[in-house]
């Protein structure tokens, strides 16, 4: 038993001062005022006092990292699993881009193995797969070898049970809407992304089942006012979610403080973070493609963009230093919005019953715990009582 001492409670709705969480069996058991809620017998005391108590970080968009590319390194799910909770990350969709389609298959089998013994780390919840039916258009750093036409006979079995639950693709290539159709059928969180949609066809998109936006701003069509397109779509529509690479590079401070003003708890934070995150500067690959990596990107040597180098602390700040949100809003944007985008309702939230994923962070908003399912998997310097 874990008795989480004296925290700042940041919810959602709002934080809670001078707060306790009791943690029992990988679950919260309860949660109230510090003097309301008085620690179990026996239970281990973690001091944190003045400091912050998130909900867990959960990343739906990364690719990779410590030098691993998921991809091309499938059974590296869990290696990268292990490092994440030092950048407050306990939850994450390992993302499949564009590739030979052996790389699927052996992604869904490293996760059917599940982790090794003795596995410490943040959980992945299933897989995002980016690709392979992407505009080649807006192929970004996908190999276009590997792109295919929009295919029920391929999407076949992107299931659920077989680990996917999230998929990206351009609506508007032709086929896509009959996939989309099925894959939200069974329960898949389809993604608008890589894509030329214009408005039309993203309100067709929708209507067949997108709930979702990839990398808002980024592989699609600059907002027009004339053309809204994509981006206006998703920024505009009540019923719509994207996620937003925030590292000051891919979407610029100022665009970020518009999707905060237009879609608020709609806006969830992806890294896109590729194998070079945690490490040096140097080359690295994503997927089959050489990336090239210095202090703040990573690009093909064409130059362009090809995933990120950010970590989701950073991504966290930076929201609230761009859109002048709250530490509560900016860590319920990695955490309850990417929960609610598929559909985990016991993640995202510190309420009793909800998996014990937790994030500990100083005021200024960097990490000093991380608590997944109960364990203490990341903590810097000592808390203990
Ligand atoms: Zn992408």
């Amino acid at each position: 038993m874990l008795y989480l001492e004296g925290c700042n409670l940041l919810n959602p709705d709002g934080r809670l001062k001078d707060a306790a969480v009791v943690i029992e069996g990988g679950r919260i058991r309860a949660v109230g005022s510090r003097l309301e809620t008085p620690p179990p017998l026996g239970a281990k005391r973690l001091l944190c006092r003045d400091l912050l108590l998130s909900p867990g970080w959960i990343d739906l968009q990364i690719n990779g990292g410590f030098g691993f590319d998921f991809t091309a390194q499938p059974e590296s799910i869990w290696q990268v699993g292990a490092r994440l909770p030092e950048h407050g990350v306990t939850a994450f969709l390992p993302t499949i881009i564009t590739s030979p389609l052996a790389a699927l298959q052996a992604a869904m089998q490293a996760l059917r193995a599940g982790p090794p013994v003795g596995y410490r780390g943040a959980l992945p919840l299933g897989l995002h797969v980016e690709g392979p039916f992407l505009n080649p258009e807006k192929r970004g750093a996908h190999n276009p070898a590997h792109l295919r036409l929009p295919s029920l006979e391929l999407a076949k079995d992107w299931l659920p049970q077989n680990g996917v639950r999230l998929v990206t693709l351009a609506p508007e290539l032709p086929g896509a809407l009959e996939v989309i159709r099925f894959l939200a059928q069974q329960g898949v969180v389809v993604s608008a992304g890589h894509s030329l949609a214009s408005w039309e066809q993203a309100q067709a998109a929708i209507e067949a089942g997108v709930t979702c936006g990839t990398h808002l701003f980024n592989a699609m069509p600059p907002l027009d006012h004339r053309s809204p397109g994509l981006a206006a779509a998703l920024l505009t529509d009540p019923r719509m979610r994207f996620g937003i690479i925030l590292d000051g590079i891919h979407v610029h401070p100022g665009a970020a403080a518009l999707a905060w003003r237009a879609a608020g708890k709609r806006l969830f934070l992806v890294t896109d973070a590729m194998a070079a995150l945690g490490m040096d500067p140097g080359e690295y690959v994503l997927g089959d493609q050489q990336v090239v990596v210095d202090d703040t990107t990573a690009r093909l040597r064409d130059g362009c963009l090809a995933g990120s180098i950010l970590r989701m602390d950073q991504a966290v700040r930076n929201l609230a230093e761009y859109c002048g949100c709250t530490p509560e809003q900016a860590c319920a944007a990695a955490s309850t919005a990417p929960a609610s985008v598929i559909g985990e309702s016991g993640c995202g939230q510190i309420s009793p019953g909800a998996r014990a994923d937790l994030t500990v962070l100083t005021p200024e908003l960097q990490v000093v715990a991380t608590v997944v399912g109960g364990e203490i998997v990341f903590m810097k310097g000592n808390l203990w009582d």
